[in-house]
């Protein structure tokens, strides 16, 4: 392979913050003189940067790793493949074992040197070493992620990623607004502001600061670019934040803040706070200060000790709560976390009827909150045309990926023409363009 440039595709498991983390590497791997392919099949290295925080996802990268390693170059060896992120990181040296079709694992804490990995693999250095940088902006719409912490130091009882992803770190500042001035510069509009814990970011800098202080200064920078923030856990919901959020009309009046239960009880034993009132407080005060604003959280079904009267307070709670869009999963008990040991684990059977009970319950009260939007004169991004000439975008009140789309009339990608809100079906909204 020696005198030409090589190739390496991604498959990237997860949630945005991993795929932040493929396309970091994908960008060290570009100035090593790698180019990126889309195809796995006609690459000279594959990258499955994996999932692994519960067991449904650990699963779901084990496939994508097989179905890697089922492709031609890979069985016959010519084609290294490499398994990169949680996984490695999670289960450290057992994978090798586990996996003997992989080549090489690189876990989330040395992904930085991902091209020295490859140099090792392949032989040698790519042979375009002088190549530019990976457009970082090249995927994903007008849209991109902007991760802004890693970590976590708040050791919910069920979680696995302080184990996975380390202590909390805040990425410096410069740093960060220069990753976003590179991106608006290549022509997004929204960029999208990540972490474990993004509320927290700034309080562990040698000269602190806050996420208000960061998007406020990014804001004032990028007065054309949407600034999301997503993963704020109630503690990190600020006067200072509200405030930035309220006072911006390009940070998205939009807050996704994981709650996980609402009972008193039931969030001591998660290692969390709050309950029920103190929750619907902090909802309605957002509501007051923060106009039109969506919200979002996600929320745990049969965690160890749920009664069924605890589950009923979840119910009541979503009813009351009228949140925009609330994410439910069932509880999954994680090697190595202390809730997987807690006594009065519910079983299977109960957990999923609870999760589907409340599913359709969030279903119902969501389509209703969201119903009211008809009449709305709102801006719309415009994220992309289906082949029959369909335009979709997004409103500040839709997250890319979890929210739905608004599908409109006219409108190039990138384009933010405003329209009046026409129609909606449970998540999805129709909008016709009045202005620009
Ligand atoms: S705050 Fe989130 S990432 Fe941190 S331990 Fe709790 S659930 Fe896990």
């Amino acid at each position: 392979m020696e005198g030409r440039t090589r190739t390496v595709a991604f498959v990237t498991l997860g949630c945005a913050k991993n795929e932040v983390d493929s396309r970091d590497m994908a960008a060290l791997l570009a100035q090593a003189g790698y180019r990126i392919a889309d195809d796995p099949e006609r690459a000279d290295a594959i990258i499955v940067n994996t999932c692994s925080f519960i067991q449904p996802a650990t699963e779901e990268s084990i496939e994508a790793i097989l179905d890697a390693a089922a492709l031609d170059g890979v069985r016959g060896g010519a084609v290294p493949l490499v398994v990169a992120g949680c996984m490695p990181a999670r289960y450290g040296d057992e994978l090798a074992a586990e996996l003997p079709e992989a080549a090489a694992f690189v876990p989330c804490s040395r992904e930085d040197s991902i091209a020295e990995v490859l140099d090792g693999l392949l032989g040698g250095p790519s042979a375009c070493a002088a190549a530019p940088p990976a457009d970082a902006a090249a995927d994903g719409g007008p849209s991109a992620y902007v991760k802004i912490s890693d970590g976590c130091d708040r050791f919910c009882s069920y979680c696995t990623i302080p184990f996975i992803r380390g202590r909390y770190h805040s990425f410096p500042q410069q740093d960060i607004q220069r990753e976003v001035a590179a991106l608006v510069a290549a022509g997004k509009r929204e960029i999208v502001l990540v972490a474990q814990d993004t509320g927290r970011w700034g309080t562990d800098l040698p000269e602190p600061s806050t996420l208000a202080a960061l998007v406020d200064t990014l804001a004032e920078a990028h007065p054309d670019t949407w600034f999301r923030l997503m993963y704020i856990q109630p503690e990190g919901i600020t006067d200072e934040l509200v405030d930035a959020v309220a006072s911006h009309g390009n940070i998205c009046s939009y807050l996704d803040i994981p709650l996980q239960h609402c009972n008193g009880d039931i969030l001591k034993a998660m290692n969390r706070t709050g309950d029920a009132g103190r929750f619907l407080e902090l909802i309605g005060r957002l509501r007051r200060d923060v106009p039109d604003v969506a919200l979002r959280t996600t929320l745990i079904c049969g965690f160890p000790g749920e009664t069924e009267e605890q589950f009923e307070e979840l119910c009541d709670f979503v009813e009351e709560a009228e949140l925009d869009y609330v994410g439910i999963f069932p509880f999954s008990p994680e090697d190595g976390t202390r809730a997987a040991e807690l006594p009065g684990q519910v079983d299977d059977d109960t957990k999923q009827e609870r999760t589907q009970r409340l599913r359709d319950i969030a279903d119902a009260v969501s389509s209703a909150v969201i119903a009211r939007r008809v009449g709305r004169r709102v801006p719309v991004l415009v994220c992309g045309i289906e082949e029959d000439g369909q335009r979709f975008g997004r409103t500040q009140a839709q997250a890319p990926e979890v929210d739905g789309a608004t599908f409109l009339d006219a409108g190039e990608p990138g384009d933010m023409p405003t329209c009046v809100i026409t129609d909606t079906l449970i998540y999805e909204m129709e909008g016709e363009v009045c202005g620009r």
